[in-house]
């Protein structure tokens, strides 16, 4: 079967779904984009990824082509239109294609709105039973990192870094501390079980799995602190993990080839991603 994707208010086969060399996002990363998961062909907490686009789209000025609600009707046509049971559903909207290359918004021009999926068996990941390795780069990125815009290079060069290095994921310094990883927000666990990923902020992409696994750890009396942590904390945690939509709750097991703890992934972890699992099977859409 042909894959579907939709542009612009059409569902066509992968393969011919285009848009203008003159697209903004194309141009000048000038879009926001966001990523849920599917599973069982639902949604995974599609209202987070919904709230968190409106917010995206607001600080850069872009109106949505398209209501919320029409976009969600969207995502779960595709998804069925692609017979999608496991994976992700991928949407980005840009400020589209003007007649030329000016960088202050054109007018009068609609936003791009495209989508696609991709199959993926998040649930029975191998790295989600082995854990993975991280290698640490300095965060290069621009200072609105709460905004999910398209421009992703520097997240770009530090995966590649990252997968030369045999490594799952890369995490980003700044002033000595973690902000977070490439695709990913980071946790550990110290020493006296307290449960630590950087506060929501403009050094960070305020993560929909971090929200979710933060509100679950809380319901069941973990201790939660949202504050920087150094990749040396990190070393001496007794566990680490990252979270994101497509990966869900991930293990960590060593960091730019240093062990934390005893180089497996740690029960807590294990248990948050368990949790985690019931809680997108329990609310998907
Ligand atoms: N941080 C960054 C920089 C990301 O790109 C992502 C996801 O792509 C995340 C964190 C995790 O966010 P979410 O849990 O909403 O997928």
């Amino acid at each position: 079967m042909d894959q579907i994707a939709y542009v612009n208010g059409s569902f066509v086969p992968l393969a011919e779904a285009k848009v203008s060399i003159l697209d903004r996002g194309f141009l000048f990363a000038d879009g926001i984009y966001e990523v849920a998961a599917v599973l069982d062909g639902r949604l995974v907490d599609n209202a987070s990824h919904l709230a968190r686009l409106k917010r995206s789209v607001g600080e850069i000025s872009l109106a949505l082509p398209e209501t919320l609600e029409r976009i969600a009707e969207i995502q779960k046509e595709l998804v069925a239109r692609n017979q999608l049971v496991n994976g992700m559903i991928y949407l980005e909207v840009t400020r589209g294609a003007d007649k030329g290359r000016d960088f202050a918004f054109p007018k009068g021009t609609t936003p791009t709105l495209i989508m696609f999926t991709t199959v993926k068996d998040i649930v029975n990941a191998p790295s989600a039973k082995a854990g993975i390795g991280v290698i640490t780069v300095p965060d290069i990125r621009w200072s609105r990192r709460d905004i999910k815009s398209v421009a992703l290079l520097a997240q770009v060069l530090a995966k590649q870094a990252a997968a030369e290095a045999g490594a799952g994921e890369a995490w980003m310094i700044e002033d000595g501390k973690v902000t977070e990883g490439g695709s990913s927000s980071a946790f550990i666990l110290t020493r006296d079980d307290v449960l630590v990923t950087r506060q929501n902020g403009s050094e960070i992409l305020p993560g929909c799995t971090r929200k979710a696994v933060v509100a679950l750890a809380e319901e069941r009396q973990l201790r939660v602190e949202e504050r920087a942590f150094s990749v040396e904390e990190a070393l001496a945690a007794k566990e680490a993990f990252i979270t994101s939509a497509t990966l869900f709750v991930q293990p960590v097991i060593s960091i730019d080839g240093k062990t934390i703890a005893n180089g497996k992934p740690g029960p807590m972890t294990n248990r948050l991603r368990e949790i985690y699992v019931d809680f997108a099977r329990a609310t998907a859409v």
